[in-house]
């Protein structure tokens, strides 16, 4: 198998025919940004906000934000960052957000779902990405809502950013009922990214951070490459792009039928980078569709990793 150790990557990403696919990194704070951006990432395609956050016993205040946000926008300056707002809840839980323990943290108030309870919260980190942002405008910078479940969900948080002035909201498709519905989700959203490690959980009914669970906890599951084609067909609909950061962009022959299913970027680890490339670069996109077709109508997970891994010579 490839090895990183041994590629290099030129910040481009492109299939065998010559078909654009955006190679972007997952960050988590400043310095991971700053590495990302020497690794020749195109841009990151998910930036967590939640370290901003983290060991607190109260939110950081604005200032504090724009000066973290700012140190990630400036290591990509010329380059895209899209920044998704706080994550908290699950197995990112914060003591000043969830005073009552829930039953099911996985199926309570996480991600977009703090708004309705802490509307302050969300919206002074709008205002702290918004003046971030202003401070960096060699930096083209988007941003996008974790767990976004319904279209009105979609609806508010695109007008939110619009009153912040923040004109490219995305939303992040991770719940099921958004990739059903992504056509009248991407009629507000002006993108959609994947987040295959939630997608799964919730498609799968199984705990991503549970081991006994883990063949359950595979994105080669036919349903979710089901509801990844879903999200796709919506995004085309609407002419919106459609991209997937979750773990799942980072394996290359699954990156292969991603392509294949009509998605246009892939956000990783930085590590991983050069050996996505490197597959993309020799698998025309014909082929990428037809491994796609392959895998979605496989029976189960195990087949369609087989099938496009024994068709992919390079990773033979
Ligand atoms: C995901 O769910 O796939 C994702 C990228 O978000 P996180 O891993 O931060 O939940
Ligand atoms: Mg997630």
């Amino acid at each position: 198998a490839p090895t990183s150790a041994v590629r290099t990557f030129d910040g481009d990403g492109r299939t065998a025919d010559g078909v654009r696919v955006e190679l972007l990194a997952n960050v988590g704070d400043p310095a991971e940004a700053e590495a990302a951006a020497a690794s020749g990432a195109q841009g990151v395609g998910l930036f967590r906000t939640e370290f901003a956050f983290l060991d607190r016993t109260e939110a950081p205040t604005v200032a504090e934000q724009v000066a973290a946000y700012g140190r990630v926008l400036a290591a990509f300056d010329g380059r895209k960052v899209v920044v998704r707002t706080l994550d908290a809840g699950a197995d990112k839980p914060l003591p000043f957000l969830h005073a009552a323990p829930e039953t099911n943290p996985a199926l309570g108030v996480r991600g977009l779902r703090i708004a309705g309870e802490h509307p302050d919260v969300v919206e002074d980190q709008l205002t702290a990405i918004a003046a971030a942002a202003a401070a960096h405008p060699g930096t083209t910078t988007w941003v996008m809502a974790p767990m976004v479940a319904t279209v009105e969900e979609a609806e508010g948080f695109v007008a939110a950013c619009a009153r912040h002035g923040l004109g490219t909201a995305g939303v992040m498709v991770e719940v099921p009922s958004a990739a059903l519905l992504a056509g009248p989700v991407l009629a507000h959203a002006a993108f959609a990214s994947i987040g295959t490690n939630d997608l799964v959980q919730y498609t799968m009914a199984a705990d991503r951070l549970l081991g006994a669970v883990a063949r359950l906890s595979d994105a080669w599951q036919p349903a979710v490459l089901r509801l990844v084609e879903a999200t796709c067909a919506g995004g085309a609909a609407q002419g919106r792009p459609v991209g997937v950061c979750g773990e799942a962009a980072a394996d290359p022959a699954l990156a292969v039928v991603l392509v294949g299913l009509g998605v246009t970027s892939l956000s990783m680890t930085p590590r991983a980078l050069p050996d996505v490339a490197a597959v993309l670069a020799t698998t025309p996109s014909d082929v990428c569709r037809r491994l796609a077709r392959l895998a979605v109508e496989s029976s189960c997970a195990d087949h369609a990793r087989a099938v496009v891994r024994d068709a992919l010579p390079v990773l033979a």
